[in-house]
């Protein structure tokens, strides 16, 4: 245990809060005086945080700083909250997810556990409804979260007319003023397309369209090879499609430890998804009844065509500010549009703020809850704190891949001296027992401290196991503190102890 006792100690002296954007830097003032000022005009009947935008940054704010006691508007155009990740992201990708793995556990798992049925099919309408079922169950379980924390909802389309006024245009055609002390804009993102690519729903579709596609295509094109297209590539492909990735970089996910990203291809090759990597798209012809693509390799070279019925665009998403009236406020963005902000999430225009997917950092949702959170701590004169490093990142295949920290590229790269430790999910009981064991856990720690600079799990349920992990981090904790940590038998969970085992000593169970 001394190792974990000095990790921890030297952990405590690095302790520090990373600057949001680090990277960039700019001239910001931010003034506690005239802050403080905003919030002392008592009897004043304005809010005290007006948020744009209702997707999980803006909704999480907006309910976080009721709680805190501030009079709070939340303004959202779309007529629903949750934003994209409840409306069009994580929610109903994940409905789809479960069902079209459950369709493939029952076509190629049950009878291997004595399960058997005489015939199985997939009713596409019923599924879509089961999805589109929880999409409604949340979002309107969000409204009902406003009302019992007496945040103000308006339904519309925001634009800041001043640092302290929103001009909406309301769902039902109408148009108000909401005034507020302070102005928190978390308006996300949105799809991006690709140059001389026409989105249109039906045979090009984005993840939105991929979402509800009416029937399941005989061949799908996914363009990008990030999580969200692994995601809906795998929800298509466990139905029926034949399933080909065109990617221009040399890798999928870039952002996964290298390591783990070649286990992963491997199980999604080996579930039929095929991959042409170092290969972008030049073309596009929709005159006949699919979509032909035109393909060359990266670096250039001869040209090859790929029919499809359906090409999915997954190209990233940029973040969304459309009609927001940046330009007006004179609200400082990044080339790629982001909104600029200091460690308060303060834009350069005193009393505005921004959170979530449009400013700098991962674009997920926990990531933009926690933005928010911290953002109207501070507004509430309390300290909020997000630490980018240590937001986790999942892509919900089966199996899925979680991770936090640093790759092991990120590490070498740094030049810190470091263990690896791993635990092949083979070797674990619980896995072997359910018969689902594709998988590993991978540590990698400072050599000198022990101390975890990241951990890479790929397991059916890596999103539920990464936290443990996420937590250790969070405590600058060593490998050891992990391996001596007693873990319930048999659960999947005993990986990251027998991985965390491994790095600092021996695991037990290879
Ligand atoms: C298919 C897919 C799957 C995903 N899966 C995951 C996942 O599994 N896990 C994960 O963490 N993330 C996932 N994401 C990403 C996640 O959805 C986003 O990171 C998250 O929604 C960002 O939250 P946000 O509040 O910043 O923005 P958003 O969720 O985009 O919400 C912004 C809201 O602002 C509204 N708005 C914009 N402009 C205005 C305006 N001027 N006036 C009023 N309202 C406005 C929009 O209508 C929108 O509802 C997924 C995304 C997609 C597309």
């Amino acid at each position: 245990m001394a190792l974990a006792i000095c990790a921890r100690r030297k952990a405590n002296l690095l302790y520090r809060n990373l600057p949001l954007s680090s990277s960039e830097s700019f001239n910001y003032s931010f003034s506690f005086a005239s802050f403080s000022r905003r919030f002392a005009s008592s009897g004043f009947d304005d809010n005290d945080v007006v948020v744009i935008g209702g997707g999980p940054g803006g909704y999480v704010a907006a309910i976080k700083a009721a709680q805190l006691g501030l009079k709070t508007t939340c303004i959202e155009k779309r007529g629903a909250l949750g934003g994209t990740c409840l409306n069009v992201g994580c929610i109903p990708s994940k409905a789809l997810l479960h069902s079209s793995h459950m369709y493939h556990e029952a076509q190629h798992s049950f009878a291997s556990h004595g399960v058997k049925f005489s015939s199985l099919e997939v009713d596409l309408p019923a599924m879509m409804a089961q999805k589109d079922k929880a999409v409604s169950n949340l979002t309107r379980g969000i409204e009902g979260l406003f009302k019992k924390n007496k945040v103000n909802y308006v339904k519309g389309y925001g634009k800041l007319i001043s640092p302290s006024e929103v001009s909406v245009d309301t769902i039902d055609g109408g148009n108000t003023v909401v005034k507020g002390k302070n102005i928190i804009i978390a308006t996300g993102s949105d799809v991006k397309s690709l140059p001389g690519i026409t989105i249109d729903e039906k045979r090009i579709v984005s993840s939105t369209g991929a979402l509800a596609l009416s029937e399941i295509p005989k061949k799908l094109v996914v363009i990008g090879a990030g999580y969200i297209g692994l995601e809906m590539g795998s929800v298509w492909g466990r139905l029926g499609s034949e399933i080909t990735v065109v990617e221009f970089a040399p890798d999928i996910v870039p952002t996964m430890d290298g390591e783990v990203r070649k286990q992963f291809q491997r199980s999604l090759e080996k579930q039929g998804m095929k991959f042409m990597l170092r290969t972008k798209v030049v073309g596009v012809d929709t005159s006949g009844n699919g979509v032909k693509l035109t393909l060359e390799p990266a670096a250039g070279g001869e040209q090859t065509t790929l029919e499809a019925d359906v090409v999915l665009v997954s190209a990233g998403r940029t973040p969304f500010t459309a009609g927001l009236g940046l330009d007006k406020l004179g609200i400082e963005t990044d080339k790629a549009g982001r909104i600029l902000v200091n460690e308060r999430f303060a834009t350069n225009v005193d009393c505005v703020y921004a959170i979530g997917d449009v400013i700098p950092g991962p674009m997920l949702a926990h990531k933009a809850e926690e933005d928010g959170v911290a953002c109207v701590e501070f507004l509430a004169g309390k300290t909020g704190h997000v630490d980018y490093d240590k937001v986790p990142g999942v892509v919900y295949t089966h199996p899925e891949v979680a991770s936090v920290g640093k790759t092991e590229e990120q590490v070498k790269e740094s030049g810190v001296d470091y263990r690896v430790g791993k635990f092949p999910f083979l070797a674990n009981s619980r896995a072997k027992a359910i018969d689902d064991a594709e998988g590993v856990v991978k540590i990698l720690a400072e050599k000198e401290t022990d101390k975890i600079l990241g951990v890479h799990i790929m397991a059916p349920n890596a999103g539920e196991l990464i936290h443990e992990a996420v937590l250790a981090l969070q405590y600058d904790a060593a490998s050891e503190d992990i391996a001596r940590v007693c873990h319930a038998h048999p659960t999947m969970s005993e990986a990251l102890k027998e991985a965390a085992m491994a790095t600092y000593d021996k695991p037990i169970h290879i």
